[in-house]
């Protein structure tokens, strides 16, 4: 990535072109400075709107002359020359100096004289340089959290946080996130497998819990991104999506989408139970109580007890889970 800039202020374009001047007169007036990449090849970028940081890994996405850049935050789009790091351009600015400053000094050198006194009376003059050039500042990227390959047009970029628009196309990837979370959800009842007893039950208890929460992140992130398009957008941005049942309801209110619609009658009771079931294991020990029974119906176990859970459970709700988050992003992408 190229920072282009143009000194024509700091340089002596205008002044008289006498062979003292020869160093800066060929800097020219526009210097093109390198930005380079951290050593796994991605570049800093910041947003101009939000200020925010995140990094791509050039070349990886779309590719073309008049490509604009998302800000994977707030969504800001504008050229890629708006989004250099405040840290690149101080880096770019310093070699400008650095080369400036440097040739002065030589073009300056070339004007040192030493004339030495003669006569009883003689005034020796000289004038000797002395100086260096503008030190170049250094600066490096930052870590960030969340490492994503966009799936729509293959940009790798790094965010913080784990929701974001991708920078090149702009294809938000909480669906990517929310189906990456299902499988690592996944991996845990195939470690439940290998193991016996309680570290199994646990591991199936986790992925339910995992499967849960990562349904409520998701969640939360649609309805953040489409608040503007529901009757109280302050209240569409504090919506919980760990109570099933709730969430319905709240979304229906705020954004007349009705999530109960993604599933048949008996599937969405199932749902609604398993995410009851995370409330006991996050909550209550993992031991059903009379809120469990009356929100569920459940006959199949009783208040004292602890509460049943089968891999095979889990695994169609994780099924489950993905099929309300794509009915929900897509009906709210759809909302007027
Ligand atoms: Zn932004
Ligand atoms: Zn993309």
């Amino acid at each position: 990535m190229m920072r282009d800039i143009r000194c024509a202020d700091l340089y002596a374009a205008n002044q008289p072109r006498s062979r003292s001047m020869r160093h800066l007169r060929q800097l020219g007036n526009h210097f093109s400075i390198s930005i380079p990449n951290d050593e796994k090849g991605y570049l800093g970028r910041e947003c101009p709107e939000c200020e925010r940081y995140f990094k791509v890994t050039p070349g990886t996405g779309l590719t073309g002359d008049d490509l604009s850049c998302h800000c994977p935050y707030c969504g800001h789009c504008s050229k890629p020359d708006q989004f250099f790091t405040k840290a690149q351009i101080e880096y770019a600015e310093s070699v400008v100096m650095n080369q400036v400053m440097g040739a002065v000094i030589k073009d300056l050198r070339s004007l040192e004289f030493n004339h030495r006194p003669t006569g009883a009376f003689g005034l020796g003059i000289s004038m000797k340089v002395k100086g260096t050039p503008e030190p170049i500042r250094r600066y490096s990227e930052q870590e960030l959290e969340e490492e994503v390959a966009c799936e729509k047009c293959t940009l790798r970029y790094t965010v913080y946080g784990t929701f974001a628009y991708c920078p090149d196309c702009g294809q938000h990837n909480s669906l990517q996130i929310l189906e990456k979370n299902l499988a690592l959800a996944r991996k845990l009842l195939d470690l439940a497998t290998t193991v016996e007893g309680d570290l199994s039950f646990q591991l199936v208890a986790d992925a339910l819990e995992n499967g849960v929460s990562t349904f409520d992140g998701f969640g939360r992130e649609a309805c953040r991104i489409y608040s503007s398009k529901s009757s109280d957008p302050m209240k569409a941005t504090g919506i919980s999506f760990q109570n099933l049942a709730g969430a319905q309801k709240n979304v229906l209110a705020l954004f007349g989408v009705d999530l109960m619609a993604a599933l048949n009658a008996a599937d969405w009771t199932f749902a609604c139970r398993c995410f009851q079931k995370r409330h006991l294991l996050s909550h209550k020990m993992g031991i059903v109580d009379d809120a469990y029974i009356n929100a569920t119906g459940d006959s199949t176990t009783a208040v004292g007890r602890k509460v049943p859970v089968s891999s095979q459970e889990v695994d169609a709700l994780l099924t489950g889970v993905r099929t309300l988050g794509t009915y929900l992003t897509t009906e709210l992408s759809k909302t007027p």
